[in-house]
């Protein structure tokens, strides 16, 4: 009977443990990559947070993402009264959890301070207790001595800078000519920032889109026609810590934050290209063909179809839902030769992602 028992216990173990099961989220690539989904930018109860650290990686699991940085607040800490203020312990607990749920958890901490210069996570720390000074430049000159990326936050925080944009301060050109500022957020919770785009460009910055969150994840929180959280989409040699930072150090990133993308078109448009299939001509009339785009990511694309020649056709606006097959009826004059406008992807602040000739790798049959 004990034995018996004990068997029926053991059963129980392995499909309780075989029932962990979590979401898997479909996105692009850029060939010679593999695509890390992360969220580098969130609060625990060691900060102004709401949940202890290993939620956060149980978050993290169910929803997909392959990396995150817990980065409570090192001159904030409004719970200390009744928790230690170990600026180490949300990595130091979390730790276990993550390497269980095969999330790369990034040792990070919040540097916050006034505008300017504002806030700034310091990513990929040793440690979080060295980086106390009141001096904002000798902390940032101490998280870089520990090999840290340092990422800009909300640079355009409507509390901080009530226009909402990202312009440079001075302090900011002093990081940049030192090289000590290596990402910034163009994207943070619910807010976009203006300007932020084509300095990351221009500077060859990684651009980041993160949730900052601080209350219990909820499915459904974040506006889209999939429900998920900001993301950054860091293009790396492969999925593990080191190469994660290779790629963030080197700027291979681009966002994903509701309905929008947004990235150097380098990235951009391999990416976009790969989350679509493009059918051939399979049905025609004197006037029209037929084809099927197949959307094989999560993403939704907004896309305007013209003729490059400027022929008198409209432009045909479509959606491309997630996961879909959109059938598209287009004009003879635009079967062989178009531009593809995407507008929800961005290349540059005011520029959308367009790629000509977007069906010229497919099997055309019309002249
Ligand atoms: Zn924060």
């Amino acid at each position: 009977m004990k034995r018996l028992l004990s068997i029926l216990f053991l059963t129980f173990l392995y499909l309780t443990a075989a029932l962990s099961q979590d979401k898997l989220i479909r996105v692009g690539e850029v060939p010679g990559y593999v695509t890390l989904k992360c969220d580098f930018h969130m609060h625990t109860v060691f900060s102004d947070g709401e949940v202890w650290p290993t939620v956060r990686i149980e978050e993290a699991a169910k929803e997909g993402l392959d990396a995150i940085a817990i980065t409570d607040h090192i001159e904030y800490q409004p719970n200390k009264e009744y928790i230690s203020a170990d600026l180490n312990a949300a990595w130091k607990i979390a730790g276990e959890t993550a390497r269980k749920k095969n999330i790369i958890l990034v040792h990070g901490a919040e540097i916050t301070r006034k505008m300017p210069p504002g806030h700034f996570n310091a990513l990929f720390i040793e440690d979080a207790g060295k980086l106390t000074d009141k001096d904002f430049i000798t902390v940032i000159r101490e998280a870089i001595r520990q090999g840290a990326f340092i990422e800009w936050n909300h640079p355009g925080w409507k509390a901080q800078r009530p226009k909402g944009d990202a312009h440079l301060d001075s302090i900011h050109k002093v990081l940049l000519a030192n090289g000590w500022l290596h990402g910034i957020e163009l994207f943070n919770d619910i807010e976009s920032y203006q300007g932020v785009l084509t300095l990351c460009i221009e500077h060859h910055l990684a651009v980041m889109a993160n949730s900052d969150i601080h209350i219990p994840y909820e499915t459904g929180y974040y506006p889209g026609s999939t429900h998920h959280r900001p993301m950054t989409l860091v293009f790396a040699k492969d999925r593990n810590e080191k190469e994660l930072k290779e790629a963030l150090f080197a700027g291979r990133t681009i966002v994903w934050y509701g309905d929008s993308l947004a990235g150097d078109k380098a990235l951009a448009d391999p990416f976009v290209k790969s989350c679509l299939t493009m059918g051939p001509v399979y049905c025609e009339s004197e006037k029209y063909c037929w084809r099927e785009i197949i959307n094989n990511s999560d993403i939704l694309f907004e896309i305007v179809v013209k003729s490059d020649d400027k022929l008198s056709d409209e432009p045909l606006k479509v959606s491309l839902s997630p996961n879909s097959i959109t059938r598209l009826r287009l004009p003879v004059s635009l079967a062989s030769r178009f531009v593809c406008t995407f507008t929800n992807v961005k290349v540059s602040d005011n520029v959308a992602l367009e790629i000509i000739s977007f069906f010229a790798d497919s099997d055309l049959t019309i002249p």
